[in-house]
């Protein structure tokens, strides 16, 4: 038996034999021609073919996929159709008097690695959209678009170097079993719609996923990212027997989708999901969240070289109020500093960053850059139901001040007639002690709290949340955080405001009745575990 490790992108377990895609439209030669305007004319007769064939994919793949996913196929269509991809094919058949499967090829790599040389990590992900409609018009040219896969009659392990999003949502769910792939992204939307379809994916193996097992028995674990080649038998049962009792647990959750959150009594707890960018809000809806209870909007500005403008961050604001249509988006304040460094802000070298420059600090520190964010966030509040959220407060002077600097970015945009909903809730999150223990004077001043337990952990209980030398001495139910949660809570209900929790805790099964029974209004978590929380709910 060989075990190799790689990252679990769609959970489940899968047995079979694995076979290696091989694409005949992968193998592209170059070949002089003669005749320039004679070739362009089959480019654009393939071109044409493919285009429609991604009009009816656009409508077949709603049930398949989803009506949000199925949207892809109209992007990619709409790449066929734009300049920027079509004439520098056309420059090279002229140019070099080369075939057209060689120009698609040639052009379409050169315009995935310029996507994929980008900063923003949406644009990033368009790489493998090129390649993918690339791949596409080539079969036609070729007038051989299929794979070797098509005569095979039992059911496999598809496994590749990477899968395109076409060739996922196209799947023979009859016979793929699996897939796995050496290079892939965990929010792809290959990986994304591995996860709609329910077929366990691992990617990222790299060169150990070898093309000496094809052929082989494979055993894999979707949770996990492990796949076994040959598996020995007590391999083999135990997971076999996880995989039974994984199925029955799915069918049972599935009964809650769409169901309102509510326990035997009838508390309704509002289930919500924490996000970092827009593709999250998308599976945050795959889903079911009922809205964004925390949307990490520092994920906005890392991994950059310089600040988003106000431009770049109205945009994403824009695009995930739109996408959660009307539900509630609790959107995060920058929370930059601490274990999140970003070489551009220039922050002191400090000894104890997490107690240092951090969040709150930095935004009051520096209000242009502060109201900057608030401002595209004010611009995006028309598009949907949105709530701001400062982190990191431990006081009702910085609260204060940070309401008067979301009063001035709302001042700004009035005084030059910029459309924005001035009465967008600011509340904040409870994750230092501090806060927790005068929550009674910030709820006078907060419209809502939403209690973040890693870093109120982390801060309560002086142990880096960084730091697994200390976990032995972790109780991450230690009866001093329960007791602020439950502190701030009643505080909130004194006042008549709302009390969520953000933070790892929110999800504990453990705690559940807890939270339901001192009267926590909203559990924000990470998407994939709201249907498990709303069944648990539902028997309180
Ligand atoms: C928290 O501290 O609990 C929280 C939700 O914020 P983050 O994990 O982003 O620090
Ligand atoms: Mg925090």
């Amino acid at each position: 038996m060989i075990t190799i490790q790689g990252k679990g992108v769609s959970s489940g377990i899968a047995m079979g034999p694995i076979v290696f895609l091989s694409r005949k439209s992968d193998k592209v030669e170059r070949r002089a021609i003669e005749d320039p305007e004679k070739e362009i004319e089959r480019f654009f007769a393939a071109r044409d073919v493919a285009a429609k064939e991604l009009d009816a994919l656009a409508l077949e793949m709603v049930s398949k996929i989803g009506q949000e996913n199925a949207l892809l196929f109209e992007i990619h269509r709409m790449m066929l159709e734009d300049t920027d991809y079509v004439d520098p094919i056309l420059e090279i058949i002229r140019g070099e008097l080369v075939n057209a499967e060689y120009a698609v090829n040639t052009a379409g790599s050169r315009l995935a690695q310029d996507f994929a040389d980008m900063d923003d990590d949406y644009m990033k992900a368009r790489s493998v959209d090129v390649y993918d409609v690339s791949k596409r018009v080539i079969g036609h040219l070729s007038g051989d678009e299929g794979d070797d896969l098509k005569d095979r009659k039992e059911p496999y392990v598809l496994a590749a170097d990477d899968f395109t999003p076409s060739e996922t949502a196209q799947l023979d769910r009859s016979k793929v079993l699996a897939l796995v792939s050496r290079l892939g992204a965990a929010n792809s939307h290959t990986a994304i719609f591995a996860r709609t379809m329910g077929i366990p994916a691992i990617i990222s193996f790299g060169a150990f996923l070898s093309e000496d097992f094809s052929g082989k028995n494979v055993i894999l674990d979707g949770d996990t990212g492990v796949l076994y080649v040959e598996p020995e038998k007590a391999e083999t049962e135990k997971l076999l027997e996880k995989g039974e009792k994984a199925k029955v647990e799915k069918e049972r959750l599935e009964k809650f989708r769409g169901k309102p959150t509510r326990t035997k009594d009838g508390r309704v707890v509002k289930l919500y999901a924490n996000i970092g960018n827009v593709e999250d809000a998308k599976a945050a809806l795959a889903w079911d969240a009922e809205g964004i209870g925390l949307f990490r909007s520092e994920f906005l500005y890392l991994g950059r070289d310089n600040y988003p403008d106000e431009e770049t961050q109205f945009e994403s604001y824009k695009k995930v109020l739109e996408k959660m249509g009307g539900r509630e988006v609790i959107i995060r304040t920058l929370d930059i500093g601490a274990d999140k460094r970003v070489d551009y802000f220039r922050l002191p070298e400090e000894e104890n960053p997490a107690m240092g420059m951090r969040a709150i600090r930095i935004c009051l520190t520096r209000p242009d850059l502060f109201k900057t964010q608030l401002r595209a966030i004010y611009r995006a509040s028309v598009h949907g139901k949105a709530l701001v959220m400062f982190p990191m407060i431990t006081s009702v002077s910085e609260l204060v001040s940070a309401k008067e600097l979301a009063r001035a970015a709302r001042e700004e945009l009035a005084a030059k007639g910029v459309p924005h909903d001035d009465k967008v809730p600011l509340g904040i999150m409870i994750e230092t002690p501090a806060a927790a223990i005068i929550s009674d004077l910030l709820a006078k001043e907060a419209d809502f709290f939403s209690i973040g337990t890693n870093d109120l952990t982390q801060y309560t209980l002086a142990m880096d949340r960084q730091n697994d030398g200390i976990s032995n001495f972790l109780d991450i139910h230690h009866e001093a955080i329960m007791r602020l949660i439950k502190m701030t809570c009643e505080n909130a209900k004194k006042a008549g405001i709302m009390c969520g929790i953000c933070g790892s805790l929110g999800a504990d099964p453990a705690l559940t009745k807890t939270f339901a029974e001192i009267g926590i209004d909203e559990l924000s978590v990470e998407p994939s575990v709201i249907l498990k929380l709303r069944a648990l709910l539902s028997e309180i």
